[in-house]
C-alpha cells in the first residue's frame, strides 16, 4: 500500500490560517459580506471560494537611509485580489497602522467596487507600515521610490494600476511613475493614477471621490425624501474625500454642522463655512483650532444632530459601541468599510439607510479609469467633459444597484456585492480555470 495520503483526505475549502475571518480585522468583515451574499449567486455560488483568497499577495522590505545616516525598515505590501475583469487597481496607503488584513480588505473591496461601477479592472491594494508625517521629504520620496521597485516586479500599465489613498497624493505618484519608468526604460504614465495633471493626470481626478459621494447621497437621499437644502451633515474626515463631499453637500445648500479628524472634533448649528475650514486644514494640516466652531470630545461625534453622516476617515469607526448614539437617516460611505457588520445590523434595525463604500467611493477608481485611458490615447479631455460622465456612471451604477435591493428586499451592501460578485464571477466562469 502507498504511504501517499489520498488527495481526498485533504479538507477541500480550509482557508490558510491568515486568511481565517474570526480575528483577522478589516478581512473578517469582508468575509461576512461575501456570506451574505453567497445565497443570491445562484450557480455562480460554486466560484465564491475565490472570493475568499487573495490571488496575489507580496510583502516587501523598504530599507532606506534617513537624514541622520541611520538605515530604517519599513513593511510594505501588495495584494492583488482578483484580476478576472482585468488589470489590478487600487491605492497605496502609508500609515503606522497598516496590516496585511488592511491591505488584503482593502484589495477585495476594489475588486467589489470596480465591478459595481462595471470599470474593466480586478482589484488590488498596497500600503505602507508608516507614519510619514515623522519622515522628511526626502526621506519620504526615498521610502516611495524603494517600495516602488520593490513591487514593481507585480504593477504595470496593463497589470496593475496604483493610485493615492491615505497619506499619498499626486507626488508621490508622480515619484512613483517615475521609479517605474525609470526601471522599465521608458515613461509609463499609465503605471499609476492620480498623478499632477502636468504628468499624464486627468483633470476632476483629486475632487472625483466626494463628488461620486455627493452624486450617489443625492439620488439616495431623493428616495428617502430627504431634502439636501437644510439638511445637516457631520462628516468624519476632512481630507480629499470628506472635504470634497462636504463642500458640495454645502454648496448644494446643506450645513455641514460638524466636522471631525484626527485632531479634533468640531460642531457649529449653523454650519460650517467650509471652503475656509478646507483653507484652514490646508494651512495647518487639521480642523483644530478653526474659529468660530464648538469643540467636542472625540466620541461625542456620533452622537451629533444630523441628517446626513459621512464616514471619511478610516474604516472600523461605525462600530456596536456607536452605532446605538447615530441620528442621522442616511449614512454615505466616503472610507473604505467604516462599518463593522455588526454595526450594520444594528443600524438596518433602526431604519438608517447605508449607502455603502463600494458605491459611495467609487468615484475616485471611475475618473482613475478616465486618467488611464486618456493615457493611453495621449489624448485629454475638458473637466466638465469628465464630471459629466463621472455623474453619470454614478447614477446608472447606484439605479441599478437600488432596482437591485428592492427586487430582493436586501440592503444597499448585500445589493452591491450581489452586482458586483456576480459580474467578477461570471468573468471567471467565462475564463475558465486554468491549466
Ligand atoms: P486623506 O489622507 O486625504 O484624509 C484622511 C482624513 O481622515 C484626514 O482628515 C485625517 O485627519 C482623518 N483621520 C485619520 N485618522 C482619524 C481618526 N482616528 N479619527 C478621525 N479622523 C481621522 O485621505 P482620503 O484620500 O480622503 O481617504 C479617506 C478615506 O476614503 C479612506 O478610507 C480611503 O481609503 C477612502 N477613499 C479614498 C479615495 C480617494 O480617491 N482619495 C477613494 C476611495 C476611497
Amino acid at each position: 500500500m502507498s504511504s501517499v495520503p489520498s488527495t481526498s483526505a485533504v479538507p477541500q475549502h480550509v482557508l490558510p490560517s491568515y486568511l481565517q475571518a474570526d480575528h483577522l480585522g478589516p478581512w473578517g468583515n469582508y468575509l461576512k459580506q461575501v456570506d451574505r451574499v453567497t445565497p443570491y449567486l445562484g450557480h455562480l455560488s460554486r466560484w465564491v471560494e475565490t472570493l475568499k483568497r487573495p490571488k496575489r499577495i507580496l510583502i516587501v522590505d523598504v530599507p532606506i537611509e534617513m537624514d541622520n545616516g541611520t538605515i530604517a525598515h519599513f513593511e510594505g505590501y501588495r495584494v492583488q485580489h482578483n484580476l478576472s475583469r482585468g488589470p489590478g487597481k487600487g491605492g497605496v496607503r502609508f500609515h503606522q497602522d497598516v496590516t496585511l488584513s488592511e491591505v488584503m480588505a482593502l484589495s477585495a473591496w476594489m475588486s467589489v467596487k470596480n465591478a459595481a461601477v462595471n470599470v474593466p479592472y480586478g482589484g488590488a491594494k498596497g500600503g505602507i507600515r508608516v507614519d510619514p508625517k515623522k519622515l522628511s521629504r526626502a526621506e519620504l520620496e526615498r521610502m516611495t521610490r524603494r517600495y516602488t521597485s520593490e513591487i514593481g516586479l507585480i504593477i504595470g500599465p496593463t497589470k496593475d494600476i496604483p493610485a493615492p489613498d491615505v497619506n499619498t497624493n499626486g507626488q508621490i505618484m508622480a515619484w512613483m511613475m517615475d521609479t517605474y519608468s525609470m526601471n522599465t526604460g521608458s515613461t509609463a504614465t499609465g503605471v499609476v493614477t492620480g498623478k499632477p495633471v502636468d504628468l499624464g493626470g486627468s483633470l476632476g481626478r483629486n475632487e472625483a471621490t466626494g463628488r461620486g459621494v455627493f452624486t450617489v447621497g443625492v439620488e439616495a437621499a431623493q428616495h428617502l425624501g430627504l431634502k439636501i437644502e437644510g439638511a445637516r451633515v457631520a462628516v468624519q474626515g476632512f481630507g480629499n474625500v470628506g472635504g470634497t463631499a462636504g463642500r458640495l453637500f454645502a454648496d448644494a445648500g446643506a450645513r455641514v454642522v460638524a466636522v471631525q479628524d484626527h485632531t479634533g472634533t468640531l460642531y457649529q448649528e449653523a454650519g460650517m463655512d467650509v471652503p475656509a475650514l478646507q483653507a484652514h486644514v490646508q494651512q495647518t494640516g487639521g480642523v483644530a483650532g478653526f474659529a468660530g466652531a464648538e469643540v467636542l470630545a472625540h466620541e461625542a461625534f456620533w452622537g451629533v444632530p444630523c441628517d446626513i453622516l459621512i464616514p471619511a476617515a478610516l474604516e472600523s469607526q461605525i462600530t456596536a459601541d456607536n452605532a446605538d448614539q447615530i441620528q442621522a437617516r442616511l449614512i454615505i460611505e466616503g472610507a473604505n468599510g467604516p462599518t463593522t457588520p455588526e454595526a450594520d445590523d444594528i443600524l438596518h434595525d433602526k431604519g438608517v439607510l447605508i449607502l455603502p463604500d463600494v458605491i459611495a467611493n467609487a468615484g475616485g477608481v471611475t475618473v482613475s479609469y478616465f486618467e488611464w485611458v486618456q493615457d493611453f490615447s495621449s489624448f485629454f479631455w475638458s473637466e466638465e467633459e469628465i464630471n459629466a460622465r463621472l455623474v453619470r456612471i454614478m447614477k446608472e451604477a447606484f439605479a441599478g444597484i437600488w432596482q437591485v435591493a428592492q427586487e430582493h428586499q436586501v440592503s444597499l451592501r448585500t445589493a452591491t456585492f450581489i452586482v458586483a460578485c456576480t459580474r467578477i464571477l461570471h468573468a471567471r466562469e467565462m475564463r475558465g480555470l486554468y491549466p
